[in-house]
């Protein structure tokens, strides 16, 4: 049965809205619009140090000024503790996950004779119950973490719909601390439940997350949960192929907004960033909903090159 289609934009509120947060926005809303689905704001505030309320009003400031409505949400991840805390009691009960009580000192010296001997620093998995073997004593007055039980041999791999087929091996990937000692849970499994609880059937965002994937569908999969489709977006780069950054590029909407940029302006110019239709310069963000698909994403990173879309508001 096909499942109807449910994206989501998930930022974390941890600076103003930023242009690749715009454009993965974009196509995830196009996304849901074309196929009639479900377009859901999320707001990942877990990170207690870097998260702000101000943030996330500058980024429900941002969408609104933009014009990209979302139809459910927003949630907020600190709001959703007790149902992350309420999973992860249920993987410990189905063994899928375990405690460690390995302390930070015991986890250096594992990792230094591990590298001293060549070999790739990891956690050695010595609290991972496995019939026949005895597991240590857990120490007194110590609060253990929670580990993922990951598959020990194997590959995770998914046709990226931007990317193309990935696959990593299990190998490369340690048992994941889903929660820490004093119970929270930690960013990629409050991800995995969350796209899971809400249904999410095409998750959209930027390649810097490709390392985190193999993780997230790892545990989907032992929570029993669908995949869903994952396509990762590629950076967007300043005209000469530098990086963009926070201090010298003009890289939030307000930005934007200062200059007199037009929210349409800025959205066709991110439109066509990374995705192609034909030679058309401009179009109506219906045109866009109607022609766009995943497949004329483009894998490679976009130069943003301010002066164009200076030259595109005077036309419009
Ligand atoms: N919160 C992440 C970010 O702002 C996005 C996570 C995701 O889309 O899965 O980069």
């Amino acid at each position: 049965m096909t499942r109807n289609v449910r994206t989501r934009f998930a930022p974390s509120p941890t600076g103003l809205l930023h242009i690749g947060g715009v454009r993965t926005a974009l196509f995830s809303w196009a996304y849901a619009r074309k196929h009639g689905g479900t377009f859901v704001l999320r707001i990942e505030d877990t990170d207690l140090e870097r998260s702000t309320p101000e943030s996330v009003q500058a980024i429900l400031d941002g969408m609104q000024w933009v014009g990209l409505a979302h139809d459910e949400g927003p949630f907020y991840q600190m709001q959703r503790m007790d149902r992350y805390r309420e999973v992860v009691q249920q993987m410990l009960a189905a063994g899928t996950a375990y405690y460690c009580y390995t302390s930070k000192e015991e986890l250096d010296q594992m990792r230094a004779e591990m590298e001293a001997r060549g070999e790739k620093a990891r956690y050695d998995r010595r609290w991972r119950p496995e019939p026949g073997k005895t597991l240590p004593e857990p120490p007194a007055g110590v609060k253990p973490v929670v580990r993922f039980r990951n598959p020990v041999d194997g590959v995770v791999a998914w046709d990226d719909a931007v990317k193309g087929r990935i696959e990593i091996s299990n190998t490369e990937l340690d048992d994941l601390i889903i929660a820490r000692p004093d119970g929270t849970p930690t960013y990629n499994f409050c991800v995995v439940v969350d796209d899971l609880d809400m249904g999410i059937t095409h998750v959209l965002r930027g390649d810097d997350h490709v390392n985190n994937t193999p993780r997230q569908i790892n545990i989907l999969s032992a929570l029993g949960g669908e995949l869903p489709v994952y396509g990762h977006l590629p950076m967007i780069l300043n005209p000469d192929g530098s990086k963009m950054s926070k201090r010298k590029d003009p890289v939030s909407v307000v930005d934007y907004e200062k200059k007199g940029i037009l929210p349409e302006a800025l959205l066709n110019y991110l439109a066509r960033l990374g995705w192609g239709h034909g030679d058309d310069e401009y179009f109506t963000l219906d045109q866009f909903v109607e022609w766009f698909d995943l497949a004329n994403v483009s894998p490679s990173p976009s130069r943003f090159d301010h002066s164009k879309l200076q030259w595109i508001n005077q036309q419009h």
